[in-house]
C-alpha cells in the first residue's frame, strides 16, 4: 500500500485530476478498479459511518449491496476483497471520498452500529 498511498496523497483535493492522476491510479490499482472506484466517486456512494465513541466505518453503496470498509486497514466486506486480499474499488472509492471531501455522512446509535459491525 505505500505506492498507492504516495499516489493517493498526491492527487489534488479538488478532485481536479489530469491524465496522470488518472494514468497513475490505473497503473497502481488497475485500469478496472481505478474506472469503477471512480464512478462510485461520482455517484457519491461513500458514506462515513459516525457511531459511539468516535468510531466509524465508511459504507459503500454499489448496485444496490452496501459494502462495509475500513480504508486504513484495508478491510471491504466485497467478495473480490475476502477472496483476493487486494484493494477493491470500493476501498479506493473510500480513500478518494476521503481526498476530496466527497463522504456522505450518518451518524448511528450504538445499537445499530454494533449489530452492523457484528455482521460483518
Ligand atoms: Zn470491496
Amino acid at each position: 500500500m505505500q505506492w498507492a498511498q504516495i499516489i493517493l496523497d498526491s492527487l489534488p483535493s479538488t478532485g481536479q485530476w489530469n491524465d496522470n492522476h488518472l494514468h497513475a491510479l490505473a497503473v497502481v490499482f488497475s485500469p478496472s478498479i481505478a474506472i469503477a472506484a471512480l464512478n462510485l466517486l461520482e455517484r457519491e456512494a461513500v458514506t462515513r459511518v459516525d457511531g459511539p465513541c468516535g468510531r466509524n466505518f465508511y459504507q459503500v453503496e454499489d448496485d444496490r449491496d452496501f459494502l462495509t470498509c475500513f480504508p486504513s486497514v484495508p478491510y471491504c466486506t466485497c467478495v473480490g476483497h475476502r477472496e483476493q486480499q487486494m484493494v477493491c474499488q470500493h476501498i479506493l472509492a473510500v480513500h478518494l471520498a476521503i481526498r476530496t471531501g466527497r463522504c456522505n455522512w450518518s451518524k448511528w446509535n450504538q445499537m445499530d452500529f454494533l449489530n452492523h459491525l457484528a455482521g460483518c
